[in-house]
């Protein structure tokens, strides 16, 4: 897509919650939905399942663990080479096809995703506890993807000419062949999406991993893909774990693509596998990784601070803090540090925790057993620090954590330096606007990052200092829209794959370019008698 494009680019409207009637929809659709629980999904794949005594894994609503939200049937690692296979095979056919038939293929999926769209809002809020005005940004975020991604297609394939006078010259991009996409929970639709319809429109066949997590979203969205004409199985819906059937798609020789996006020690690790060359392996597997992140926000001396709280309760609570890009240190000039920490600390305890369902609270349930688990041990081994908490429902039945504000004055704590993906913001003083970009570039990781100031000089400063993908200033850090805020991170946080962005399509082709010496064009081959 060329730069004229993105800047035309609209996203899908948000739905307006303000409105009593669009509240009441959504609501008769939670309990639609709900009463629809849980699914049974199934592989969808080009060749048997194999193992006939596939493993069937329930998953729970993080926000009420008596909904049982799906059972799905897992698929074993041993069957690998069968479904690269199929891929195979059908990648021949699915490169062939003109480019536009594929843009007019996930064009309609962006039709049927908006069709479907409190539906898909529902089960996301109901899967892994999204808010649901989040949940309709998840799909919004898709449907923007699909329309996006569709024209950069068109463009990334006119033919690029490049020729002088006697010499025809031109570039054409080409399929690398078979793409693995091992997506994340926390954006069950939108980046499960984007990492799927981008390899396909470049002429790739697809094997979808999803995230054990969010199975169900991820099997509707398959659904939509397929009714939209993308057949099985130039995709391939490989429900799994991880460490079993995703691992085994990783490595395997004739993978040319892994699209991941999820943390940073399954993020090396797959770096790692896909560099191992494997026997009859003749090729580099391209790679676009992304990953955590631990996004700091500097609030200057002459901020205005009623919008740097907003904008830091927003950042560090949407979504439970479960966001790649949630803010998680809090950077506040000495010269306004105490009235700032006494305002945050009274604005934080005005949130209230809850289950997304009920939509009448700020926060809601981690995704997880395990999460709450890990959140709570590094609660209990920062006890000193806590500034200030916020009480849980009396009856919680689901996954929730006290959201906790700590203060630090130690710049190498754990809490200034490990992601921990969910509910927790550390505020720290700093002596100057320099110490606060020296310490936010302190991190091993480079995703989002902020700044409130209304100096001048500072605000030129961050731009070129803040070691960070995405910059926000005088804003809220989250929330980057497809085609205007391209998104992705460097250092430990990725490859600056930058999703939503108009060179993203580039990661899934290889460019041949094709020379011709036109000089004796109209010479006939003299024919020997
Ligand atoms: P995760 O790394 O646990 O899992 C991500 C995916 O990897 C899942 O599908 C999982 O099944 C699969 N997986 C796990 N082990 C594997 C293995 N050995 N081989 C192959 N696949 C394997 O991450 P998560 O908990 O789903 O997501 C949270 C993380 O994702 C956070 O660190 C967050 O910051 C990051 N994230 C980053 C971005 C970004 O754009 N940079 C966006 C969203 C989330």
């Amino acid at each position: 897509m060329s730069s004229d494009q993105s800047q035309s680019f609209q996203g899908h409207p948000m739905l307006d919650y303000s409105k009593s009637k669009i509240r009441k929809q959504v609501k008769k659709e939670l309990q639609t939905v709900q009463n629809s629980l849980p699914f049974r999904i199934q592989p969808q794949l080009g060749c048997e399942e194999g193992d006939s005594s596939l493993k069937s894994v329930r998953v729970y609503s993080p926000n009420d663990l008596s909904i049982c939200v799906s059972e799905t049937c897992y698929v074993p690692a041993s069957s690998v080479d069968d479904i690269v296979s199929q891929s195979q095979l059908a990648q021949k056919k699915w490169k062939v096809q003109p480019v536009a038939e594929r843009v007019q293929k996930i064009k309609k999926l962006a039709q049927i995703l908006s069709q479907k769209r409190t539906e898909l809002m529902a089960l996301i809020a109901l899967e892994v506890g999204k808010p649901l005005d989040e949940a309709d940004a998840d799909v919004c975020e898709a449907i923007d993807f699909c329309n996006y991604y569709a024209e950069s297609a068109s463009a990334l394939f006119t033919p690029q000419d490049l020729s002088v006078l006697g010499e025809q010259n031109h570039m054409q991009p080409q399929a690398l062949g078979v793409v693995v996409v091992i997506a994340p929970w926390n954006f069950p639709l939108a980046i499960l999406c984007g990492m799927t319809v981008a390899p396909l429109l470049c002429g790739n066949s697809v094997i979808v991993k999803p995230a054990e997590q969010s199975m169900a979203v991820a099997s509707k969205f398959f659904d939509c893909l397929i009714d939209a004409g993308v057949p099985v199985p130039v995709a391939q819906f490989v429900p799994g774990l991880g460490e079993d059937v995703g691992q085994a798609l990783v490595k395997h020789a004739q993978i040319q693509g892994i699209v991941f996006t999820g943390s940073k020690a399954v993020g090396l690790q797959i770096l790692q596998q896909a560099n191992t060359l494997q026997p009859g392996q003749v090729h580099l597997k391209r790679c676009v990784v992304e990953m955590g992140g631990k996004n700091a926000l500097i609030v200057d001396e002459d901020a205005d601070l009623d919008q740097a709280i907003t904008a830091a309760l927003a950042s560090a609570f949407g979504f439970t803090g479960q966001k790649c890009s949630a803010l998680s240190r809090l950077l506040v000039h000495e010269k306004i540090f105490d009235e700032f920490q006494n305002r945050l600390k009274e604005s934080f305890e005005a949130l209230s925790v809850g289950s997304v369902l009920e939509m009448a609270y700020d926060i809601g349930p981690v995704i997880d057993l395990e999460s709450k688990q890990r959140l709570e041990s590094v609660i209990q081994s920062h006890k000193e620090q806590i500034l200030a908490q916020i009480d849980l429902p009396d009856s919680s039945h689901g996954h929730y954590i006290q959201p906790t504000l700590f203060i630090e004055d130690n710049p190498k704590s754990d809490l200034m330096h490990k992601e921990f993906f969910g509910p927790l913001l550390t505020l720290f003083k700093i002596k100057s606007f320099d110490e606060g970009i020296q310490i936010m570039n302190s991190v091993e990781y480079a995703l989002t990052g902020g700044v409130f100031s209304r100096n001048p000089q500072h605000i030129v400063k961050a731009q070129s200092e803040c070691e960070v993908g995405n910059l926000y200033i005088n804003r809220n850090i989250t929330g980057a829209l497809v085609g205007r805020q391209p998104f992705g991170g460097f250092k430990l946080s990725g490859m600056s794959g930058k999703a939503g962005g108009p060179n993203y399509l580039g990661h899934f082709v290889n460019w041949k370019t094709i020379s011709e010496n036109t000089v004796r064009r109209g010479f006939s081959p003299e024919v020997s008698v």
